[in-house]
């Protein structure tokens, strides 16, 4: 059967002399691997198309009964290049590709999650900003979206109204200093009161959202650990190192 769909590029890698498997992230049929014959030939610009987070619309050959499926036609739909040229930004783009690569299954489709990820690296690939509220705009929605709605209003425990918090690693709830008071995953009001209004924002008005050097590190440590402990698979999402090591 021939699937006509779009797609976000997850990885590339060479196959043979002259091929490649690409795994792609598509609209219709979600996580999918296609092969590529004779995409790395001179003159083939198969290869620049498959590069990691393009968008790109893609007809395959589909069997269910197989692993990888045959590449028809591969065009360009969203090109990245602002993101390649900045490295802080390419880190967090690739573990949003990475978070979908390692997080979904093979033939789910998810269409509100694909929507979710190319609208990232597309606001992303837009704006002269860094990046990092798209980041965390994109992990507080992923939260959202895979049944994991954060409370950033009320406490885990005691269901009082909280101004910070400290991330419960048992419950992975929010959680007030009353009801817990060890734990190095916290939000101060500053923090908590950023990501409240976040959430009530589109993605169109986050690209260019202002935040103060200081808040960062907590966010994203707050959101990342709120995601891993969540969802399966983010044990497997290497690229995260790079932000870590980033932080220090
Ligand atoms: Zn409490």
């Amino acid at each position: 059967m021939l699937i006509e769909t779009r797609a976000l590029v997850l990885k590339s890698f060479p196959y043979s002399d002259t091929s490649l498997i690409s795994r792609i992230y598509t609209e219709d049929r979600g996580k999918v691997s296609v092969l590529a014959k004779g995409a790395r030939r001179m003159k083939n610009n198969v290869a620049a198309l498959l590069e990691p987070l393009n968008i790109v619309d893609i007809s395959y050959y589909d069997k269910e009964s197989r692993g990888i499926q045959t590449l028809k036609e591969v065009s360009a739909q969203t090109i990245v290049s602002r993101i390649r040229e900045d490295y802080d930004k390419l880190t967090l783009a690739l573990v949003v590709s990475d978070i979908l690569d390692h997080t979904t299954h093979e033939h789910d489709p998810n269409p509100i999650l694909y929507r979710l990820a190319t609208r990232t690296i597309i606001e992303m690939e837009a704006t002269t900003e860094s990046g990092r509220t798209l980041f965390w705009f994109f992990l507080l929605q992923l939260a959202i979206r895979t049944g994991f709605k954060p409370n950033l209003h009320q406490c885990g425990r005691c269901n009082e109204p909280i101004k910070n918090g400290i991330l419960d690693r048992t419950s992975g709830a929010l959680c007030c200093h009353r009801c817990l008071s060890d734990g190095d995953i916290r939000l101060n009001s500053e923090q908590l009161t950023y990501l409240q209004t976040m959430n009530e924002y589109h993605i169109d008005q986050v690209g260019n959202l202002h935040i103060q050097d200081e808040l960062t590190e907590g966010i994203s440590r707050f959101l990342l650990s709120f995601v891993s402990y969540h969802l399966e698979g983010m044990e497997k999402v290497k690229s995260l190192k790079l932000i870590e090591q980033h932080n220090k």
